[in-house]
């Protein structure tokens, strides 16, 4: 017992130290949401740093992906579309969320959106704030994803 208290105490501090955020920097760190971090999305269809976890693989009984993304301040996915649509819950940060054609949407902990089947969008980060956001893509038996181009530095920073 004595044993687990002292590995549970030295865990905890290791996870306290490593999880303070750099104090010179200006960009806040959201990092340190309620599951890990994960993978580092691939380059062909991230600008800039977003890690992913999967909560829910994608079996035949619920045909439903579940997970959580951290992008760090500026990351943000590529254009793309969901053959049967995304739901996605803000859990810390802010962000963005952009249809084609319509002005970005902010994002903050809390808000939940509705990325509409094959309508192409992105989400990512504020450029100064990551953001956490949790992923459900339901019926997968119609896809999961198709990946387009990136978003260009013009349409990140547009308002448009
Ligand atoms: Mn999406």
């Amino acid at each position: 017992m004595k044993l687990f208290v002292t590995t549970a105490y030295l865990l905890f501090c290791g996870l306290t130290i490593s999880g303070c955020s750099d104090s010179s920097s200006s960009k806040k760190d959201v990092s340190q949401g309620m599951f890990t971090k994960g993978e580092l999305g691939p380059a062909k269809n991230f600008t800039g740093k977003a890690w992913n976890t999967s909560l829910v693989a994608n079996d035949s009984t619920y045909s439903t992906v579940m997970g959580n993304v951290y992008f760090e301040p500026g990351a943000r996915s590529n254009w793309h579309t969901h053959p049967a649509g995304q739901i996605l819950i803000i859990t810390d940060g802010v962000g963005y969320h952009q249809i084609k054609g319509q002005p970005k949407q902010v994002l903050h902990k809390g808000d939940v959106v509705k990325c509409p089947p094959n309508v192409l969008h992105w989400h990512g980060a504020s450029p100064d704030t990551g953001m956490q956001q949790m992923y459900i893509i339901p019926n997968t038996e119609k896809g999961i994803v198709q990946w387009m181009q990136p978003v260009t530095d013009e349409e990140y920073d547009s308002n448009e």
